[in-house]
Parts: C-alpha cells; structure tokens; sequence
C-alpha cells in the first residue's frame, strides 16, 4: 500500500504507458530499474526525465515503499545520465514535483533534469 497522502497509483497515467511501450519516447537511458527519455515540451536546451519503473507517485511513496536495490538502481541512473548527457562540468539541475502543490502533471515519480544553459532561479518569483 503507498504511505503518500497523495492519490493511489493511476496505471493508466502517461508514463506508464511509456513504461508499457504503448506510447513512443525519446530514450536516453534503460536499465532494470530506470527510463530516462527526453521532455515533450522542453523548457531548457536539456531536459530529459528519469523515471524509476517501479509504480510511485511521490518521493514520500517511493522511498518507503521500494526495495533497496530499486531505489539505488533508481539514483545511479540518475547520475549516469547526467554523465552520458555531459552535463557534470558545467551543472544542472535536479527537480521533482509532488502533487497539486508541487505542480506535478504526471502521477508517477520522476526527476527532471534541466541543463545545457544557466537555469536560473530555483523558485520562479522567490
Ligand atoms: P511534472 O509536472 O509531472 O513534474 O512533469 C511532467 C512532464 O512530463 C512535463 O514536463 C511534460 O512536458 C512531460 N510529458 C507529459 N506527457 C509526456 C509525453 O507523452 N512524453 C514525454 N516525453 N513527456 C511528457
């Protein structure tokens, strides 16, 4: 059972459809326990999601409710794209969104990765 506050996982949210193969994207990065494929609508010259297969939607659900090797599995694909794109010299940017708040548009856990350019405030208006 997720521990979220956040809703049940929806399996027919957009990035399991990804996940099932249903619906096509742009792949930079597979391995057991990571999809890593770039952003439809990119807001910086760089802008891939990385996305744990295991069905998530938050960080809170996620790191509770994964196994180790899942979570581990998870966070070295992270840091590997970010080696494959070449983005280690000069930085990026990690961010996840979290429920209405959060502005999160796709129910299933997932990182964005922003480089390629100066990215800017951390918090639009802070
Ligand atoms: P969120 O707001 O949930 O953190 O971000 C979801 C992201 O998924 C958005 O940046 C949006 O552009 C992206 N997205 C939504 N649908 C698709 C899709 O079908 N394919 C890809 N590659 N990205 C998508």
């Amino acid at each position: 059972m997720p521990v979220t506050g956040l809703p049940p996982y929806d399996e027919g949210n957009i990035f399991a459809r990804i996940l099932r193969g249903e619906i096509p994207c742009r792949k930079v990065f597979e391995n057991e326990h990571a999809l890593a494929f770039h952003d439809i609508n990119p807001q910086a010259p760089i802008h891939v999601l990385v996305i744990p297969k295991a069905p998530f939607v938050s960080a809170a659900d996620f790191h509770a409710g994964a196994d180790d090797a899942t979570i581990a599995g998870f966070w070295r694909a992270v840091g590997q794209v970010a080696r494959d794109l070449g983005l280690e010299p000069k930085g990026y940017r990690l961010l996840a969104n979290m429920g209405h708040d959060g502005g999160q548009e796709v129910p299933h856990f997932h990182v964005h990765l922003f480089g390629g350019r100066p990215i800017g405030r951390m918090v639009p208006g802070a």
